[in-house]
Parts: structure tokens; C-alpha cells; sequence
């Protein structure tokens, strides 16, 4: 019985792969297992709230609600005479309620924007450190003898517990230094 698939990398610690597997299929074949829980594949981040009708409704509120306390506000303290009115209060009050109206409601969206321009921005670095993560997961190989997880061309093997460190590096382990630790080619027979 033959596979042709790739021949699986040699565990750095014991140089066998007879007890080597690709952690994706073993991810894929034993979803349950303790095992696999533990070397599930990175979670991607969640992406950041789109600012929609809450926040429109919510600015909304905040700003009727200044507008009205700065039409009372202007009706206590003014002393002009309520020579010209507007739905019952002075027109210099209703001027006021309108112009603060507008600055609240501009300020609360302006905030809600700013908020959302840097939570998008962490989006946009916890996005790519899944990314690299992930595509380090697919070469990841776990090795049954020794219990732990490497890549290909890792020169040590790395433990199950610091999985996550190892995917999320910000450089890969580096390979032998020497060239001389090449991959063999298969010297079999035919
Ligand atoms: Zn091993």
C-alpha cells in the first residue's frame, strides 16, 4: 500500500518520524481529545462593531437630552424679554438647545469614529499575528514519542504547553545554521 504524500519531518529530539503526525489532521481526525484541544488551531479575532443605528440612536438621545437642559439652563439665567417666542420659550433659548444639539450629536459620532478607527487598528495587528499563526499551525508536526511540537527545520522541539509562543513568535525558529542539515532525499529502491 502506497501513499504518495509528503514523507513526514524527522522529530528534532528523537531524528524519527514513525510516531510524527501533521497536528492538522490530527486536529481534523480526534476533534475531542485532550490532544487535540490542546493544539487546536489559533481562534482568528473577532472584528470590531461597525458603528450602525445604536449609535446613531444613542447619539440621538444624548444630544435632545443636552439640547433640553441647555434650553432650561438658558431660560433660567436669560434676561431678555420674552418679547419673541418659540413653542413657548424665547427664541435665543430654542437657538441654543439647536446649537448644542449639533455640537453633542457631531461629537458623540466623532468619538464613536475615533473609538472605532483604533479598535480597528488593533484589529488589523491581532489579524496578522492570526494570520502567520495559522499558516505556522498548518506546518505544525507533534511527535507521540517525545510529546511535543515542532516545524519543519526546527532544530528543538517545542513543548505542548508553549504551543501558543511558538505560533505566535514574531520570527520562526531559525533553522540549523549549518546547510549541511538539509533534508535527505528518500533512498529507497525500486
Ligand atoms: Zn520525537
Amino acid at each position: 500500500m502506497t501513499a504518495d504524500v509528503t514523507p513526514l519531518p524527522v522529530c528534532p529530539q528523537c531524528s524519527q518520524n514513525d510516531r510524527v503526525r501533521r497536528v492538522s489532521d490530527l486536529v481534523r481526525d480526534e476533534p475531542e481529545s485532550p490532544l487535540a484541544q490542546k493544539l487546536a488551531a489559533p481562534r482568528s479575532p473577532q472584528p470590531a462593531a461597525v458603528i450602525g443605528c445604536a449609535t446613531s440612536f444613542f447619539a440621538t438621545m444624548v444630544s435632545i437630552s443636552a439640547a433640553i437642559f441647555a434650553i432650561g439652563l438658558t431660560e433660567l439665567t436669560s434676561t431678555a424679554p420674552r418679547t419673541s417666542l418659540l413653542f413657548g420659550v424665547r427664541d435665543t433659548s430654542v437657538f441654543t438647545g439647536i446649537i448644542t444639539f449639533l455640537f453633542v450629536f457631531v461629537g458623540v459620532h466623532a468619538m464613536f469614529v475615533w473609538r472605532q478607527a483604533r479598535a480597528s487598528r488593533y484589529f488589523r495587528r491581532a489579524f496578522t499575528a492570526w494570520h502567520r499563526a495559522s499558516e505556522r499551525w498548518q506546518q505544525l508536526h507533534y511527535c507521540a514519542r517525545c510529546d511535543g511540537v515542532f516545524l519543519p527545520g526546527q532544530t528543538s522541539l517545542t513543548p505542548l504547553d508553549q504551543v501558543l509562543m511558538l505560533l505566535y513568535a514574531r520570527r520562526p525558529p531559525q533553522p540549523a545554521a549549518s546547510p549541511a542539515n538539509a533534508p535527505q532525499s528518500g533512498a529507497d529502491g525500486g
